[in-house]
């Protein structure tokens, strides 16, 4: 169907949007039409000609007040985000802190955008950050609140309009995060969010010609639909895909704090996050020692209502999702599980897959589900041959107390985002992406910017 075709078509019907932790309606909207969609492009295309004329300052202003009003309404946000994800509260509240962050970031953006000047013959060249034009942001439902503020905030600071089209199983704190940033004094137009399928609006956008950039986060395969049909009108692409990363644990590590560790590393929202280190290599005469502390961590995880403060662990998204994770979990060697509450929810317990093979698919395959392999190593040679096998490179962590070997493990992984000694892989003045079919381009950190941006070039000619 071509993109025409598309807009006459009405996305008429509802969106029903169910909570994971009751399998109860959180909220019943109204999908976005096709030709809702041409005018939100319009509109855009209006908004950003005079975004682009406002100057950097207010610009920034803008930018610091939807982050103060983020943090004013940060309650409110991280009910939604909890409720719509499944997100324990905890986490939801660290989720709303980082995009006021990541805006108050970017909010410096504006007047940090500067060109050169490079004498020539006969004159001097000028460079300038021009923005794209209309950029359409599309986001995948594991973490959909930080992951738009990755990319609306440095959009904007950039001179752009944005187009948001949230997963349809998480719109809600994207449809606040557009009040909010309206309130704060964003003009009207700027910022919209759409809502319905990737198959149609998703579609629509790829191939609109008046956009010019689709930056998106979701899976590989779904990235490398949008990536093919993206080229068909030459637009910029930011690809931040799927990834099966490792942690890689050395004897001669802090054993037990490696194996709490996976309580965020793997276990964190369920184990639906992109950076999962679901796979974790263990020297091999530690693996015992190392299955003790983590039998514990798993056995001590407080799964459950994700508006319980004390819970740590959360439901999967949907139905869909649990039955994906069980069917792999079904064919895998399961070492031990952790416990989860009984009664309605996509609940699904912390596992531990051993002894496992490299080649299971369990251990080559995105599970997005808190579901970890451990596999024993002998070298550090082996491990990181093993390490590399993956059509993936997003993240992984290196554990030892040999700060040589640390360093030399992190550069030799074929990954975008490395820990030593942490399970953590982002924060917001850090570049976040991936190698290989983890994904093109970076996002976060100081270079996120100019991705946002064409380069002009302009010669003076001073000649008499
Ligand atoms: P997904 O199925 O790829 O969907 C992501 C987004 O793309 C959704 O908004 C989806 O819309 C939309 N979409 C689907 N088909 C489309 C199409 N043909 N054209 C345009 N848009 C389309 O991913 P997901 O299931 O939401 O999320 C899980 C995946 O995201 C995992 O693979 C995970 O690794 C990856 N992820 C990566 C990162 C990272 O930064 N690298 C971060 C988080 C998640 P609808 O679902 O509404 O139809
Ligand atoms: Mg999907």
């Amino acid at each position: 169907m071509t993109r025409t075709e598309m807009a006459k078509e009405a996305y008429m019907t509802d969106l029903t949007v169910i909570e994971p932790a009751t399998e109860q309606v959180l909220a019943v909207l109204a999908r976005t039409t096709g030709s809702e969609v041409e005018s939100a492009v319009e509109a855009a295309q209006q908004a950003q000609y005079a975004w682009s004329r406002t100057s950097p300052s207010s610009k920034a202003a803008v930018l610091r007040a939807i982050a103060d009003l983020v943090e004013e309404r940060a309650e409110d946000l991280a009910l939604v985000e909890a409720r719509n994800v499944g997100m324990p509260l905890n986490d939801a509240r660290a989720v709303v802190s980082s995009v006021a962050e990541t805006f108050r970031y970017y909010a410096a953006g504006p007047e940090r955008l500067t060109g050169q000047t490079i004498p020539v013959a006969g004159g001097v060249n000028m460079t300038f950050h021009e923005p794209i034009g209309v950029v359409a942001l599309i986001t995948p439902w594991n973490y959909p609140m930080s992951i738009a503020s990755w990319k609306i905030a440095p959009a904007l600071a950039a001179g752009n309009a944005v187009l948001l089209k949230p997963a349809e199983l998480t719109p809600l704190s994207s449809i606040e995060l557009q009040r909010i940033a309206v309130e704060a004094g964003l003009p009207e137009g700027l910022f919209s969010v759409l809502v319905g399928p990737g198959s149609t609006i998703g579609t629509q956008l790829v191939e609109h010609p008046c956009i010019g950039k689709i930056a998106f986060t979701g899976s590989t395969s779904v990235g490398v639909g949008i990536a093919a049909r993206a080229a068909q009108t030459m637009k910029r692409t930011t690809l931040e895909l799927g990834g099966k990363s490792a942690s890689i644990v050395f004897a001669d590590s802090d054993l037990r704090a490696a194996a709490e560790g996976l309580a965020g590393g793997v276990f964190g929202n369920a184990g639906q996050d992109c950076c999962a280190r679901s796979r974790v290599f263990v020297e091999r005469f530690a693996v015992d020692e190392f299955l003790g502390y983590l039998r514990e961590t798993v056995a001590g995880l407080q799964v459950g209502d994700p508006l319980n403060p004390a819970t740590q662990m959360g439901p999967l998204i949907s139905q869909k999702q649990l039955d994906a994770v069980r069917a792999v979990v079904d064919s895998s060697p399961v070492a031990f599980q952790g416990n989860v509450p009984q009664g309605p929810g996509y609940w699904f317990p912390p596992t531990v897959l051993y002894p496992i093979d490299d080649a299971h698919p369990a251990a080559t395959e995105e599970i997005f589900g808190p579901v970890v392999c451990i596999l024993p190593f002998e070298t550090e040679e082996e491990v990181i041959k093993r390490t590399n096998d993956s059509v993936y490179g997003l993240s992984g962590s290196v554990w030892t107390r040999d700060g040589a070997r640390a360093l030399r493990v992190a550069r030799a992984v074929e990954s975008g985002t490395l820990s030593i000694n942490s399970y953590t892989s982002v924060r917001v003045s850090t570049p976040f992406g991936g190698f290989k079919q983890s994904g093109i381009g970076r996002e976060l950190g100081p270079d996120a910017l100019e991705t946002y941006t064409e380069v002009k070039n302009v010669y003076y000619n001073t000649q008499e």
